[in-house]
């Protein structure tokens, strides 16, 4: 495998950062995870959008443009024969000192990787998964913008342990006010007669590429759509839950705090709208070969 590392494609043996790198010491930086199907990258500008947007926020310049970056993902892809596949973006502060200030880290660091995954065996997502709401809220603007696709990702992992603790595969968590707000790095939906709907970005969310590309397709094909204020409630009495994200892609939750959601199946709209996802994705795509 090789790793983009700093303006060279490295062996992965080689694709190693400093100590003092602040992305190491602090969690300081900013990351995007990003899928190539058939041999082309999908909403590519979209997440470089984000990539961008995130960093300007936390006062990280880029050293590389957007056309650069975007030839970075084609050429790390290429190099590791990679059509089908993951590629993971971060740009950290850099090598500092030991301090916390940023200015002291003179040159961000940027690594691209592109590999093969996958987030669940397909047992679990046609089975659907078991979430549980977790203690852990999500993070708010007042502290981190949620908006911003940052390495910190601390608060998301305490999330994770207790779904690992619970014996759950993911957790959700509330916003400060107790409403849903998303998963530990994927976006929540929920179907209620014929409605999908989902939290509003303004409840500290992500806002999720698939999230959107799901909303698109579902106005496509005519089925109502709103993004509102949810509780635990609401999602217990559902008729159908589902998840979304780069990694996870469309993906049927079952249930939710030992509450068995809808039938206990992966619901017919989530179905639907899982299929109109693999095709959009087969479709369109920034090309990696030409
Ligand atoms: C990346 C991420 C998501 C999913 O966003 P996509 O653009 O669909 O991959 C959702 N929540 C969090 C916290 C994330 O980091």
């Amino acid at each position: 495998m090789l790793v983009y590392l700093n303006g060279k494609l490295v062996p992965k043996e080689e694709a190693k950062v400093s100590v003092f790198d602040h992305g190491y010491l602090y969690g300081d930086g900013v990351f995007e995870g990003i899928r190539a199907y058939s041999g082309r990258i999908f909403r590519l500008s979209e997440h470089l959008r984000r990539l961008y947007d995130s960093a300007r926020a936390i006062c990280l310049e880029i050293p590389l443009s957007m056309e650069e970056m975007t030839r970075v993902c084609v050429e790390t892809c290429r190099a590791n024969q990679i059509s089908d596949g993951y590629i993971r973006l971060v740009v950290s502060r850099g090598e500092g000192d030991l301090g916390l200030n940023p200015n002291k880290a003179k040159e961000p660091t940027v690594v691209c990787i592109a590999d093969r995954i996958q987030m669940y065996p397909p047992e679990l997502t046609e089975r659907g998964l078991n979430v549980i709401t977790a203690a852990t809220r999500r993070s708010y603007g007042e502290v981190l913008s949620p908006h911003i696709k940052s390495c910190n990702y601390l608060p998301n992992i305490m999330a994770v342990i207790e779904a690992i603790n619970a014996g759950a595969q993911e957790a959700v968590c509330m916003s400060r006010e107790g409403y849903v707000a998303e998963c530990t790095g994927d976006n929540v939906f929920l179907v209620r007669e014929g409605v999908l709907k989902t939290p509003h970005p303004s409840c500290g969310i992500l806002k999720g590429i698939t999230r959107n590309a799901v909303l698109e397709l579902a106005r496509g094909m005519g089925i109502p759509t709103e993004e509102g204020l949810f509780t635990r409630f609401d999602l217990y009495t559902a008729d159908e839950v589902f998840l979304t994200g780069t990694a996870a892609e469309v993906v049927p939750v079952t249930r939710i705090d030992g509450r068995i959601i809808g039938d206990g199946k992966p619901g017919e709209m989530t179905l639907r709208l899982k299929q109109a996802f693999s095709q959009l994705v087969a479709r369109e795509g920034h090309p990696i070969y030409d």
